[in-house]
């Protein structure tokens, strides 16, 4: 493959640029302390989601006025169909559009219902179910919550026990879920519930992919507070929810495999890699400017350079994987087990670079508190939140297995 912008493509970037400089609002500035999402693709100091609905005026003007302007291009959900309020753009150009959102470090919007409810629509959904959400998503308007996982079933997806029983025309639903992100802020939530109940047919061929207005009455969203104080996710009830059979996507008792496409497309996401080496500069201008040697010692900044180079590699190879990815999508192909390698390798990365950021301050590294602190604490409350990553969109081992049995063609253990 080519790895440099053909002319159109270099235009492309030209325009993006250009977009970013006259249409960002000045006034939506970053905010450290504000809560952090721990999706990989999101720009520090945003979370859009939040940001859309913020008790500060400012800011939730901010959010939404940076909605809008993206989706008059089409550019919320780039490469969807014009009619459902995409751009019709190829993959490359989505590619090139999210580089330069996270080179220029504006929050891309929508996260979860473009990246995930939007694609598996397009495959899965009824002409009447795109019609009803994709414009919705793509203009910012409707926000979304993955509900998959329960307190029994994350690895395990097909071990899923919410039920859901047909009563006509409306599915009658009951469970519990568990670390569903952002659900306090979605006005849609994806279910996957068990309709099956023959003891002689695989657990996974049992299970209906449904979506349903989490305001339904019976829905009970209740944030989890994670170890920094933050309530990224949810423990979600659902007691007699009713929900109409137009809200099914896909076949009954196929929902396994409508889920299986959504974690792929959440798993070929790209943004991450522009993060990290956004991160690395920041740590290498440290280590070049005055205030470096207030807090670090000459011998111990030389212990850190290896390691610093050694990050600078790992990132470059993410992104040209990350690249390999889109470009087999460009191509026609399903991104398959390369999305999991991609997975799997941006937690590494990302691992090891809050591991190194952290470390370069010796002990300074471990306050928790921004004030006083080089960086402003970044690479601290990074190496707190790196720990959940390895779960998002499936656990590394579970990665580690698909790449062992759909890409290299081991046997399951
Ligand atoms: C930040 C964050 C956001 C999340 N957001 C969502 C969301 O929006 N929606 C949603 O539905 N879920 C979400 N999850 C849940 C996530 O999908 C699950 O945590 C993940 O699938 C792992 O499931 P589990 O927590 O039940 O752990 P388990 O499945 O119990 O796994 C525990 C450990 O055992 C290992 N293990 C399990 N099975 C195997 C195996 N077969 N081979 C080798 N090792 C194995 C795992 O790798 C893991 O280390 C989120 C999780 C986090 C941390």
């Amino acid at each position: 493959m080519n790895w440099k912008d053909s002319e159109e493509q270099a235009a492309f970037r030209d325009e993006v640029r250009a977009f970013i400089r006259e249409r960002f609002p000045a006034r939506y500035v970053p905010d450290t302390e504000s809560e952090q999402s721990l999706e990989p693709e999101d720009v520090y100091g945003y979370n859009w989601v939040i940001d859309r609905r913020s008790d500060n005026p400012e800011r939730r003007s901010a959010a939404n006025e940076w909605a809008a302007a993206l989706a008059e291009k089409g550019w919320v959900a780039p490469n969807w169909p014009k009619e459902y309020g995409g751009a019709g753009l190829g993959v490359m150009e989505e590619f090139i559009l999210h580089e330069e959102m996270m080179r220029a470090r504006v929050p891309t919007v929508n996260g979860i219902g473009v990246f995930l409810m939007g694609p598996t629509l397009l495959q899965y959904g009824t002409e009447e179910q795109r019609r009803k959400h994709l414009p919705k998503i793509s203009s910012g308007e409707e926000a979304w919550a993955q509900g998959f996982s329960e307190p029994n079933a994350g690895s395990d997806l097909a071990g899923v026990r919410t039920r859901a029983v047909r009563e006509g025309d409306a599915y009658i639903v009951n469970g519990q879920k568990v670390w569903i992100s952002q659900a306090q802020y979605a006005d849609w939530l994806m279910v996957l519930a068990r309709t099956g109940t023959d003891p002689e047919q695989p657990r996974h061929r049992q299970l209906t992919f449904l979506i349903m207005d989490i305001k339904t009455p019976g829905i009970t969203v209740r944030p989890i507070v994670d170890m920094r104080g933050d309530t990224p996710y949810n423990e979600i009830f659902l007691e007699d929810v009713r929900v109409p059979v137009e809200n099914r996507i896909g076949d009954e008792n196929r929902g396994f495999y409508v889920a299986m496409s959504t974690l792929d497309f959440e798993r070929s996401g790209i943004g991450s890699t522009i993060k990290y080496e956004q991160a690395l500069l920041r740590l290498i201008n440290f280590m070049k400017s005055e205030e470096a040697g207030t807090y670090l010692r000459r011998d111990w900044r030389e212990s850190v350079r290896k390691e610093i180079a050694q990050r600078y590699i790992e990132i470059r190879v993410l992104y040209n994987l990350a690249l390999h990815t889109v470009s087999k999508q460009a191509a026609g192909e399903s991104p398959d087990y390369a999305a999991s390698i991609n997975q799997l390798f941006s937690f590494i990365v990302h691992d090891g670079l809050a591991g190194t950021g952290a470390k370069t301050f010796g002990q300074y590294g471990n306050l928790w508190q921004r004030e006083d602190n080089p960086l402003g604490g970044f690479f601290t409350h990074d190496l707190i939140d790196v720990v959940a990553q390895p779960f998002i969109a499936g656990s590394a081992e579970i990665q580690r297995n698909v790449i062992a049995t759909r890409g290299l063609g081991l046997p399951r253990a």
